[in-house]
């Protein structure tokens, strides 16, 4: 059965790069592709040499290598069909329910629109993985762009219906500072105030916080609680329906 290897790196100021590399077929694939000499070193480093890049969304800080490193390995571009037009170089465009071989994994591709219209997520499940972009953070989501508050809820319960186990890269370290906001949404959570003790423990040792995984962010992340008691009473909003207390978290984390 084949195996997934993942390199994780940071990049930009506070993006991750991720190189992800099938040993029986020597495929490895960059997800997304901040900077190209971010991703050029990387791939210096692990000895893996480049066959595609999966664009989550069209922002420049997840595309803005996409054509140095085209040029530099040959690499195909996939990338989401809902914003093609906005990913350069571009080769294969997916959407949800779509699925395609890397080596001898299978990726499947979800939907996951609210940061931008198009965005998607890339999860394997023999690897157990996910690559949810701009869409989920530890103990935070992206912000809501180009979608809506009900639509990004929708595209967050796609990611809450994976299994628990599931790692998930994202595209960004904002967890320290998530923390903090998630606090005062729900002080009295202790698997939450627990993890963000150990996320200011690894950032002060300059250690990443991600991946993280869907049963870790259920337990602890406030955007997917919008249904525990404690959290409508905070907010004043008993019995509201759990895409409107989404929201409100959400402009609340704006505001902070
Ligand atoms: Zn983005
Ligand atoms: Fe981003």
């Amino acid at each position: 059965m084949a195996t997934l290897e993942i390199h994780q790196f940071p990049c930009l100021s506070d993006n991750y790069g991720v190189l992800i590399h099938d040993g029986g077929s020597g495929l490895t694939a960059s997800i997304d592709a901040p900077d190209a000499d971010a991703v050029a070193a990387a791939l210096k480093a692990t000895g893996w040499k480049l066959s595609h890049i999966l664009t989550t969304h069209h922002h420049a800080d997840h595309t803005g290598g996409n054509l140095a490193l085209k040029s530099q390995t040959g690499c195909s571009i996939i990338g989401p069909r809902g914003e093609a037009a906005r990913v350069p170089g571009i080769d294969k465009p997916v959407g949800g329910g779509d699925a395609f071989a890397f080596g001898g994994l299978q990726v499947r591709v979800i939907d996951t629109p609210g940061h931008t219209a198009g965005h998607i997520t890339y999860w394997i499940p023999d690897a157990k993985t996910a690559f949810v972009g701009d869409t989920l953070f530890a103990i935070g989501c992206g912000r809501v762009i180009e979608g809506d508050a009900r639509m990004m809820w929708a595209s967050l319960q796609k990611l809450m219906a994976l299994p628990g186990e599931t790692s998930i890269y994202c595209g960004h370290e904002y967890t320290q500072a998530n923390a903090k906001f998630a606090l005062t949404i729900e002080p009295e959570n202790a698997d939450l105030q627990k993890r963000a003790r150990e996320v200011d423990h690894l950032r002060a040792a300059g250690k990443p916080t991600l991946p993280t995984s869907i049963a870790i962010e259920l337990a602890t992340n406030p955007f997917l609680r919008p249904h525990v008691a404690a959290i409508q009473k905070r907010l004043g909003m008993e019995g509201r329906p759990e895409w409107e207390i989404f929201g409100e978290i959400r402009e609340r984390k704006n505001r902070f």
